[in-house]
């Protein structure tokens, strides 16, 4: 067994001119697994032009950050990121290894997991340090009913992407202080890559993002397709937005890949969120548990995720959505002229 001594790298992201918040989600935790075992953390940068960016992953609880600037690495590209990060990995031999389950993320743990053929969990909901040093590995298994813990006992890095909003960051400390490591990228000289990223182009969904709503409305698979609208509607009237299970993004109900909620969708911790038609997949509830009342609606009186609700009830969700709509209206006050 390997005790944890190495330091905890997380393979920071961009987002615009800033780092991504779940690269400082992923500092958080990483300060709190380094603070039980005393063991150091450092991020890890790739860009062209980033190392301003580098105090603000200090401020978010890095000791050390691995600077590596190159033109050819202005955007994100497997094959030249892959290529820089596996030698880096291979120099400071780090113990662990975190990056965000975010498109790139999950693509780059991947390809540098197998080039240094070590283990790799993906999509973790959780991490924590057992008695041997051990990275265990928090995921939800078997169609989501459990959650399941993977270590990685006989191979080093130990190596984890995490699902964003998993994890909370800390507050901004710019009176932390912290050492900047300028790393080359002279391996890319000779590479000649078969791709090349021209531009980024984010789309940007229409509505309130998910993530920011204070009440998020959200339907499963027991709503269908003919009541989904009321959801929309509900959740028009109460400045909230909608969110989905995996099932009714599958089925079209909802056109935004963003609306989904859980482990691989979006995490959201809203004040109210209201749930109906969703039987509480712990795929799902890894995404919004931490909501601040949660109400749910399913004619199954044993639905799992009644016990995830402080009120549950047991009513079918086509006949309860449009008296609940009628409510909120009648509660506003609005007559039906305004109505849509
Ligand atoms: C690797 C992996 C990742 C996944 N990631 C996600 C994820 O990120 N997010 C996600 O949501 N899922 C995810 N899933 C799918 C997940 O496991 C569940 O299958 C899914 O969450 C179930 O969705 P649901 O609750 O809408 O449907 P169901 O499980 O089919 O439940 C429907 C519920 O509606 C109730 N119901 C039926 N009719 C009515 C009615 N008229 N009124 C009220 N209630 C009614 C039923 O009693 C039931 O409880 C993932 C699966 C895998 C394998």
């Amino acid at each position: 067994m390997h005790k944890q001594t190495g330091a905890i790298w997380v393979i920071a992201e961009k987002a615009g001119d800033k780092p991504a918040e779940v690269s400082l989600e992923l500092l958080g935790k990483a300060r709190e697994l380094a603070e039980s075992n005393g063991v150091p953390v450092a991020a890890v940068l790739l860009g062209n032009n980033v190392e301003p960016l580098a105090e603000e992953l200090i401020a978010f609880g890095a000791d050390r950050v691995y600077l590596i600037d190159h033109p050819r690495l202005e955007l994100y590209q497997n094959d030249t990121y892959a290529l820089v990060l596996t030698g880096l990995i291979k120099r400071h031999r780090p113990e662990t290894v975190l990056f965000g389950a975010t498109y790139g993320g999950s693509e780059l743990s991947a390809t540098v997991a197998a080039r240094l053929e070590t283990g790799l969990a993906a999509h973790c909901v959780d991490l924590r340090f057992n008695e041997a040093g051990e990275l265990v590995q928090v995921v939800p298994a078997f169609g989501g009913t459990v959650l399941c813990d993977i270590t990685c006992p006989e191979s080093r890095p130990q190596m984890a992407s995490v699902r964003p909003g998993a994890f909370r960051k800390r507050e901004r400390d710019t009176s932390r202080s912290g050492e900047v490591i300028k790393e080359s990228a002279a391996v890319l000289d000779g590479y000649r890559s078969p791709l090349k990223a021209v531009r980024l182009v984010r789309h940007k969904p229409p509505g309130l993002p998910l993530e920011q709503a204070e009440v998020v409305v959200a339907g499963g698979w027991g709503v269908g397709p003919e009541a989904w609208h009321f959801l929309e509607k509900i959740a028009l009237e109460l400045g909230g937005a909608v969110g989905c299970t995996r099932p009714a993004l599958d089925e079209g109900w909802v056109k935004d890949e963003g609306a989904m909620i859980g482990t691989s969708g979006k995490t959201v911790r809203p004040r109210v969120y209201l749930g109906f038609g969703i039987s509480g997949s712990t795929h799902h509830t890894a995404g919004m548990k931490d909501s601040g009342v949660i109400i749910s609606v399913n004619t199954d009186p044993e639905a799992p995720f009644f016990q995830v609700s402080d009120y549950g009830v047991v009513a079918d969700a086509k006949d309860f959505l449009p008296v609940l709509l009628e409510k909120i209206r009648e509660y506003k006050g609005l007559d039906k002229t305004t109505r849509r």
